[in-house]
């Protein structure tokens, strides 16, 4: 007798996304960054997964807004006012996290931009009297366990062609993982 049960749903692809970028109140002022290029068209295509790492690391909502500090190739996570080193701290989660990543089979991941946790690309790092750029504490930790994985930020994604872009990026890099 032939099998007459439906095949089973596909599984949904997974990205990652910055926790503030799908409206979770968890900025350092108690906000959220909402974008709806994201939840809208992203959110349609992939079962987006949130990560704040901030909250992630254990800090309360609203905190003290922080900044990355020191020598850019292994920057310092500084809070702005009471100057509390919270680099170990992050450090030691964002080694966590990643690992347990592995499960969630992401496919691709999108930062929130600027962030000392989050950013990818041009976060201010204070050095003595200079200002460079580099990476956020997690955007690093994620890059570096996963080198292979398509990543952006959120500001690019509002661009059509960029969207397209890194959807397609997504969907190679889960066909070569099937
Ligand atoms: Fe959390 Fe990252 Fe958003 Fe900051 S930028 S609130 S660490 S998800």
């Amino acid at each position: 007798m032939p099998n007459s049960s439906p095949d089973p749903a596909p599984v949904p692809i997974a990205v990652g996304v910055s926790s503030c970028l799908l409206g979770e109140r968890v900025r350092y002022d108690g906000g959220h960054k909402h974008d709806r290029s994201i939840t809208g068209c992203l959110g349609r295509l992939f079962r987006l997964v949130p990560v704040c790492p901030e909250v992630g690391c254990g800090l309360p909502t609203p905190r003290e807004p922080m900044s990355l500090e020191g020598d850019p190739a292994a920057p310092r996570l500084v809070a702005n006012m009471s100057r509390i080193d919270l680099t170990d701290r992050m450090l030691t989660w964002c080694a966590r996290r990643v690992v347990d990543l592995e499960g969630e089979n992401l496919c691709g991941f999108i930062f929130k931009k600027g962030s000392p946790s989050c950013g990818l690309y041009q976060v201010p790092i204070h050095d003595g009297g200079a200002v460079r750029n580099g990476a956020g504490l997690f955007a690093t930790a994620l890059t570096r366990r996963f080198p292979l994985m398509p990543v952006e930020e959120e500001g690019r994604l509002s661009d059509p062609g960029c969207r397209e872009e890194f959807i397609q990026r997504v969907l190679d890099y889960r066909r070569e993982r099937l």
